[in-house]
Formats: structure tokens, C-alpha cells, sequence
């Protein structure tokens, strides 16, 4: 990444807390290659094209954040029509489980690694707490553990909290083949049908909301990658990390 100035930099990749500066969660999960993202940029018509349709997916993406976040909240926020079905699905998801949301979008700090990010829930579910990362995509990654991580460690320093568990809470809406597995996605304006195996002349459902909750294992190892994209992300950064005092 490319900063003109010492402030475009501390904001672009963290939070001021007091007159404290610490870098942001997501800018150093950022340093850990997405192989997935130059597939995607290649069948894009151009770099432009797709830099557009992932400005469009991440507001799609916040829509649906700001909506589950304003439901667990206890408000009746009015849901937009694009996003209708991902919030039934997220309505099934709450009468099938008992969820209580103790902490909506906290901003958590770990003094011990120097570090902050904005966790999405911290709730309770089925009586076990844990970290609740609300995630739009088509599946559930193995990186997000990387970022639930950071959130476990800085939460577990605030030490009046019982031990926690992770989970992913995977929304998403797509329309999927009547005659056979294939699946598609509407995303940014951009369409993807994915699980087609032979030729078949689909014929699309309506638009089917998804909610998948996966808990992830024990935090210990995703957070030592954390902290190996860490010292990446400070050996990259070091020119301007040496100006503050870091
Ligand atoms: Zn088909």
C-alpha cells in the first residue's frame, strides 16, 4: 500500500485509543495472500471492473451486517428488499437457537501484543460465549479464524470473562438449479454459478436465504499465524512505523 503522509497511514491502518496508536486487525490479517482474489480479478473485464464489483459486494456486506446487528440489538430495523431472504434465514437462525447478544461492534484493544479491531458480537448461544464474526460469503474460510483470534486474545485480557469459543456465522443468499447442483450468486452486480458438473439448462429457484454457524477450534494456533502476519505486516510498514512511536 501506498500513503502520501504519516496520518494517511495511522488511519488508514488503525485506531487512535487515548493518545495511543495501534494498528488494526483486519489491515494485518491483510498481509496473508488470498490466492482466491487474482481468480477473481481474472475473470473480471478489467482491474476497474473488478475493484467496482468488490466496492458494491462490501456495501451489499454491510447492509446485511448493519440489519443483523440492529435485529440483535433488540431494534426492528426495516429490511431492504435486496436483502429479504439472507434475513428470514437469519430470523430461522435466532428461533432455532437461544442467542443473546452481550456486545455489538466493541471496539477491543490487546495492550499485551499492541493491537485493536472492532469485533462484531461477543454473544451467547445455546449458554456457551463466544465470538460471533458475521460472514456474506459462499463459504466458510479458514483464515477468518485468523481474525476471530485477535479478538478472542484481547477480549481474554480483559481476565472477568469466562473462557471462550468462536463461531462464524456465515449469511448468504443465492438461487440454486432446479435440475441440478448448481448454484448462483449475485454479488456487486457480478454473477458466479458455481457446482455446475455437466451441461444442464438451469432453470433458477427464487432467491433462498442461508445461515450456517460454524465454531472454530481452539484459538491458540490461528492466533500465532495472527501474529506471524503481524511481523510481516511491521516489517512492510517499518518506514512509517518508525516515525511514531511504535
Ligand atoms: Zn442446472
Amino acid at each position: 500500500m501506498f500513503y502520501r503522509t504519516l496520518e494517511e497511514f495511522k488511519n488508514a491502518s488503525g485506531y487512535t485509543v487515548g493518545s495511543v496508536w495501534y494498528p488494526r486487525v483486519t489491515a494485518i490479517v491483510g498481509m496473508k495472500a488470498k490466492p482466491g482474489l487474482y481468480k477473481f480479478y481474472a475473470e473480471q473485464e478489467s482491474f476497474e471492473a473488478g475493484e467496482a464489483v468488490k466496492a458494491k459486494s462490501a456495501e451489499e456486506g454491510t447492509l446485511t451486517h448493519d440489519t443483523v446487528e440492529a435485529i440483535l440489538r433488540g431494534e426492528s430495523p426495516v429490511i431492504p428488499e435486496t436483502i429479504k431472504p439472507v434475513i428470514e434465514a437469519f430470523f430461522n437462525f435466532l428461533n432455532s437457537n437461544k442467542v443473546e447478544a452481550k456486545l455489538i461492534e466493541e471496539r477491543l484493544i490487546s495492550n499485551k501484543y499492541r493491537y485493536s479491531g472492532t469485533m462484531d458480537v461477543l454473544a451467547e448461544i445455546n449458554g456457551r460465549l463466544g465470538v460471533l464474526d458475521v460472514k456474506t460469503s459462499y463459504s466458510i474460510f479458514r483464515d477468518y479464524g485468523i481474525q476471530t483470534s485477535a479478538y478472542v486474545e484481547a477480549l481474554n485480557e480483559r481476565k472477568n470473562l469466562p473462557e471462550l469459543t468462536r463461531w462464524i456465522l456465515r449469511l448468504d443468499q443465492s438461487q440454486k438449479c432446479l435440475k441440478c447442483p448448481a448454484v448462483l450468486r449475485t454479488k456487486g452486480g457480478n454473477i458466479k454459478v458455481r457446482g455446475e458438473k455437466n451441461f444442464c439448462n438451469h432453470e433458477w429457484s427464487e432467491m433462498i436465504g442461508e445461515a450456517e454457524l460454524k465454531e472454530l477450534p481452539p484459538y491458540q494456533k490461528d492466533f500465532n499465524a495472527f501474529l506471524a502476519c503481524k511481523t510481516l505486516w511491521e516489517w512492510e510498514n517499518e518506514f512509517w512505523l518508525s516515525r511514531i512511536n511504535y
